[in-house]
């Protein structure tokens, strides 16, 4: 089987910024392999339609464990299984969070992982077409802005959080991302553009590219401490191939820390306990997953509420007490119902999210067979002050959701119910309805303890010639959704690479 100099193995938002920018250097072969199918659904095309893409071909099909924290439920949890990965199927808002979240990683002893390193990186993957210059970038693949086409529906709900007590924020991807602001999305001509389309796309023939698809990576090859290649599936068969210089692994925050462990690098107990030799003893693999919980206060509305046109939309980034911003408040023009179901009625709900929770959980493996779906356990609301700025969340969002602004279109509070507001029975609530944000990392944590799973050069301790780089790199969750920060590791990645 022939070599490359750089095996990539998935083609999610990670993997696809990681082969372009490999790729660009003309010397250097590199092969980008992907587990799912080259082809997305003409559904992917259309940003209104993603939610329709749950479930499908082109998603793994994953659900969590039962949640001990969230009334022991079994939640789905999507992740995208085609060129592009989850950055195919995603929601397509682009969302940095505060710089605080940055600092934090470089604070955990990812050295040098500041928010102020990582703006050349976000600003190399993006085009957008306002903001302040020293922020923003005008020449990266992504174009990322609000649509330009303005609803009275989503009008509403920017004042209604605004009389709440959400300032308005013009770029919440500028300097400060709290307040009330329009979403940005990875949209252009009203299609969608993830890295598959933005990044790849256009240089998808270059010659030192191949691009294997259909390919599911199933074990590293790792010999003498160092990773020689990739040993994959296509077609029933088994094949290997060789990188001369590295793997650089982009299956994700739960296909990354997966095939880690199915090659032997994982916690040592672990892989005995499931029949695997140990080849590097790394405790830390498959831990630390972090993801955003949450919830919804739903409302009946007086008359039918619209939703039918991709148009701007406003979030809310806040605070539930007196550290940095931590709670992401939303609107979808629905009532849900517990659990995450639409009402057939005329309704609108404010979701909130928590933005920094302090539970962890875990990917494991069932057992070696690498077409085993994985443990998924993000430990949603283990924490019990995860519960309480859960409590705050709701509070916030009822306070939008009861706003002025409203008035005209509200017809009363249907979950949890206004007459609700004892502490206890709303955090019964929020453990009761809540669910993944679908924005999971950590799982091969940045850092330089014991725990740590790649060096702040994203080198897998230990292990010569392997790195990874994709959301699961990151040491905590950022207080935004984690596609923008995920092309911006990417990009690091490849200029510490190249
Ligand atoms: C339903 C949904 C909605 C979301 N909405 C938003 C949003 O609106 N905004 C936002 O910022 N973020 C959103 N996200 C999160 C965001 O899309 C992801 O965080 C981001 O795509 C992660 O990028 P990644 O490269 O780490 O992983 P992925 O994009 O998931 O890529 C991993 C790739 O590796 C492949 N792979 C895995 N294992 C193997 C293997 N063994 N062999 C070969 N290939 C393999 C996978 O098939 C996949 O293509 C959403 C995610 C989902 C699932």
């Amino acid at each position: 089987m022939r070599s490359f100099d750089y095996i990539v193995v998935g083609a999610g938002t990670a993997g696809c910024v990681l082969a372009t920018r490999l790729s660009e250097d003309a010397d250097a072969s590199v092969l980008l392999l992907e587990a799912g199918t080259a082809f997305p659904p003409p559904l992917a095309r259309d940003p209104l339609a993603w939610p329709a893409l749950a479930g499908t071909e082109v998603d793994w099909r994953y659900t969590t464990v039962p949640q001990s924290g969230a009334d022991r439920q079994q939640l789905p949890y999507p992740q995208g299984r085609v060129l592009g990965g989850s950055g195919e199927i995603n929601g397509l808002t682009h969302v940095r969070g505060d710089p605080a979240s940055y600092d934090a990683w470089d604070e955990a002893g990812a050295i040098g992982w500041t928010y102020e390193s990582m703006l050349p990186f976000f600003m190399r993957s993006e085009t957008t077409l306002g903001g302040d210059p020293a922020y923003r970038g005008q020449a990266g693949p992504v174009p990322v802005d609000p649509p330009a086409t303005t609803d009275p529906l989503w009008e509403a709900f920017f004042t209604a959080a605004v009389e709440a007590g959400h300032h308005p924020n013009a770029d919440s991807n500028g300097p400060n991302a709290e307040g009330t602001s329009w979403s940005e999305v990875t949209v252009r001509d009203g299609v969608r553009r993830g890295a598959a389309e933005a990044y790849l796309a256009p240089v998808a023939q270059r010659p030192n590219l191949t691009v294997l698809a259909d390919a599911a990576a199933v074990r590293l090859v790792v010999d003498h401490g160092a990773c020689r290649g990739v040993a994959y599936r296509v077609d029933g068969h088994t094949g290997v191939t060789y990188a001369d210089r590295e793997v650089l692994l982009a299956a994700g925050t739960i296909g990354s820390p997966r095939l880690l462990m199915l090659s032997g690098i994982g916690p040592g107990d672990h892989l005995r306990e499931v029949g695997l030799p140990v080849v590097a003893d790394l405790p830390g693999v498959g831990g630390n997953l972090q993801d955003h919980p949450r919830s919804q206060v739903a409302y009946a509305a007086s008359r039918p509420v619209g939703d039918g046109t991709l148009a701007r939309r406003p979030h809310v980034l806040a605070r539930s007490g007196d550290g940095p911003p931590d709670l992401q408040l939303g609107f979808v023009a629905e009532p849900i119902h517990p659990r995450w179901m639409p009402g057939d009625e005329p309704g609108f709900s404010v979701v909130f999210a928590l933005m920094s929770p302090d539970s962890r959980g875990t990917v494991r493996l069932r057992d070696p067979d690498p077409f085993e779906p994985p443990l998924i356990d993000p430990a949603f609301l283990t924490d019990d002050g995860d519960v309480a700025r859960m409590v705050a969340g709701l509070r916030a969002a009822r306070e939008v959701g009861d706003a002025p602004a409203l008035a005209d279109l509200r017809a009363g509070e249907e979950y949890p119910g206004a007459a609700v507001t004892s502490t206890a029975v709303l955090a019964q609530y929020v453990r009761d309805t809540a669910t993944s944000s679908f924005d999971p990392v950590g799982t091969c944590r940045m850092g330089i303890d014991g725990a740590a799973v790649v060096d702040p050069t994203l080198r897998v301790h230990g292990i010569a010639g392997l790195r990874v780089a994709d959301a699961s790199v990151m040491p905590s969750i950022v207080s935004g959704n984690v596609n923008a920060p995920t092309l911006a590791i990417a990009e690091r990645a490849a200029s510490l690479i190249g």
